[in-house]
């Protein structure tokens, strides 16, 4: 997937049917579905995939427990479907997860066990598997290191994990593999509108070598995430705001605190939300939390509030208590929440979707969740084909098999990720069996896998392999630093740079990861 072969085809294009801003979640959602529609269509991405919000979530594929108990049943129900046609859809990246709630108080197992009952009603046949209630020894046997003092028992419900950013680029081959052009590392500095005053195009520039291309397209898609408002700007500079950013926190922590294949539920915070404490990758993955932004940032910092937060709350539920010195990484992501006048706490704020379309054609899709990405996509597409008068064609996405789609493969395994792609990969291990050993001892990740994300995955910078096509930064920001070295100089010897560039990506993702360390 050469750079050199994406921009001739970017250029070539006189006019794309549909032109998508942004690689997230949602853009990507729209650019597979306006493809597999059979428009053409074009995505490009500032940064990298999945570099804002789309990297930074839970990683749950759920209805969401929390929206049920604020009353919110027609979010739940449509992300309970959603939840199953994913699972569905790409198997190898999306599998079935255990949680307890674990119960401390005498109401709490009655009380989780309706809900939770209610839960798998809504679900209907797209079910991951029934909730039951379970006795205090059946608990601490799934959930050996849970804190037993005064606990009674649990509920257990199941609900859908997956590997956000993997899906992110799962997403981008699909497009591809369908004819859409998705093109990362570049920004949309502008849009080009016609005498009527209606959009017809956009002024482009590549991130990385600041050339600037002017592209025209019949529809214009807004799918920027936290920064929507920027673009909407772009188009009518007196638009109203429409984002309330919000910040949410995750750690990670070594597996032997909760060494289990179980996740534990927190029903209930100090500030009246839920946090998760979920075996992801072979770490635990702690999160979240809600803090309200005055505005958006491209690499936003977890707070040191945020981490003690999650520090006492994760001390509560087990009985080894983690440290900041025991954090693996830590990172924060921001929510694109629709405003509402007057509203400032933002964990009150609705997590369902919003699409506009301005006076002069710009097709603004924001807010939603990850696992409702493919209705947000069909519903913005639909909407943005008949606005910009193209042939009317209905959406394929419900049973449409994602890239590399493949069946049973276990999600222990951290190569199941690629689904049906990894005899491919196997096949570079077998031309070059160097390439078979990993890049760290503390780290699955594999010396092919970066030929891989160069070759087939769009990968150009350090970041890109090391934060989204594996997710080392994440899983352990020291470990990831070391790796830089080598990993850099084989991604040096695929795209046929030099020395001086292989000094300049460690440093500059030596410094990012730094802040990825609490
Ligand atoms: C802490 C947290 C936990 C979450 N957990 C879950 C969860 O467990 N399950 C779930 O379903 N959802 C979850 N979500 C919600 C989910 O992550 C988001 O709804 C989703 O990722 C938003 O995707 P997006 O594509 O709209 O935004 P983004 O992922 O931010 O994508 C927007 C993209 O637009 C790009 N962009 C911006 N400006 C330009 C420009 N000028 N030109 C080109 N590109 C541009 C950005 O670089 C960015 O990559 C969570 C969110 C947070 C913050």
């Amino acid at each position: 997937m050469p750079r050199a072969d994406l921009l001739a085809r970017l250029d070539a294009q006189p006019c794309w049917d549909m032109s998508i801003i942004g690689g997230g979640a949602t853009g990507l959602g729209c650019g597979v579905d306006a493809a597999s529609r059979g428009y053409s269509t074009l995505l490009v991405e500032k940064h990298d995939f999945s570099q804002g919000t789309s990297s930074r979530s839970t990683k749950l594929v759920h209805g969401g427990v929390r929206y049920l108990q604020q009353g919110n049943v027609a979010l739940v129900m449509d992300a309970l479907h959603e939840r199953g046609v994913l699972l569905r859809n790409a198997p190898h990246l999306v599998h079935n997860q255990a949680f307890v709630v674990p119960d401390y108080q005498w109401w709490e197992r009655p009380f989780y066990g309706v809900g939770l009952k209610l839960y798998d009603m809504l679900a209907g046949k797209l079910g991951f598997g029934r909730s039951r209630i379970l006795s205090r020894a059946k608990t601490l046997n799934m959930i050996p290191n849970l804190e037993p003092t005064d606990l009674r028992g649990g509920v257990i419900y199941h609900d859908g994990q997956f590997d956000d950013s993997r899906l992110a680029i799962t997403l981008a081959r699909t497009m591809d593999d369908l004819g859409g052009l998705a093109v990362n590392h570049m920004a949309v500095t502008g849009l080009a509108k016609d005498q009527d005053g209606q959009i017809r195009g956009a002024e482009v520039e590549d991130s990385l070598t600041g050339q600037i291309r002017r592209l025209r397209a019949k529809t214009v898609i807004n799918a920027a995430g936290v920064f929507v408002d920027g673009i909407r700007n772009l188009d009518n500079p007196a638009s109203p705001r429409l984002i309330a950013p919000s910040q949410g926190v995750h750690l990670v922590l070594d597996k032997s605190f909760s060494p289990g294949d179980t996740a534990i539920m927190v029903p209930h915070t100090d500030d009246g939300r839920v946090i998760f404490l979920v075996p992801w990758h072979g770490r635990v993955l702690v999160g979240t939390t809600d803090t309200a932004l005055d505005a958006p940032s491209q690499e936003p910092r977890p707070l040191d509030e945020e981490i003690d937060f999650l520090l006492e709350h994760a001390a509560r539920y087990l009985t080894r208590d983690p440290k900041r010195a025991d954090i693996l990484s830590v990172f924060a992501g921001i929510r694109p929440l629709i405003r509402v006048e007057g509203e400032d706490k933002t964990s009150s704020l609705s997590r369902d979707h919003h699409l506009t379309i301005s006076q002069g054609g710009l097709v603004t899709i924001a807010g939603g969740k990850w696992t409702t990405y493919r209705k947000m996509a069909e519903d913005t597409v639909t909407q943005a084909a008949r606005f910009a008068g193209l042939p009317s064609r209905s959406c394929k996405t419900e049973n449409l098999p994602l890239h590399g789609w493949t069946n049973g493969l276990n999600p222990k395994d951290h190569l199941s990720v690629y689904g049906n792609d990894v005899e491919e990969l196997r096949e570079i291990i077998r031309q070059e069996p160097k390439l078979g050993e990993a890049l760290h001892p503390k780290l699955p990740y594999l010396r092919a896998e970066v030929v891989w994300a160069v070759r087939r995955e769009w990968a150009l910078t350090l970041s890109d392999v090391l934060r989204h096509r594996t997710r080392a930064i994440v899983l352990d920001a020291a470990a990831s630093m070391d790796m830089a070295p080598d990993v850099a100089a084989l991604m040096a010897r695929e795209l046929g740079r030099d020395e001086g560039w292989v000094k300049n990506e460690v440093a500059s993702f030596r410094e990012l990861a730094r802040t990825y360390l609490a």
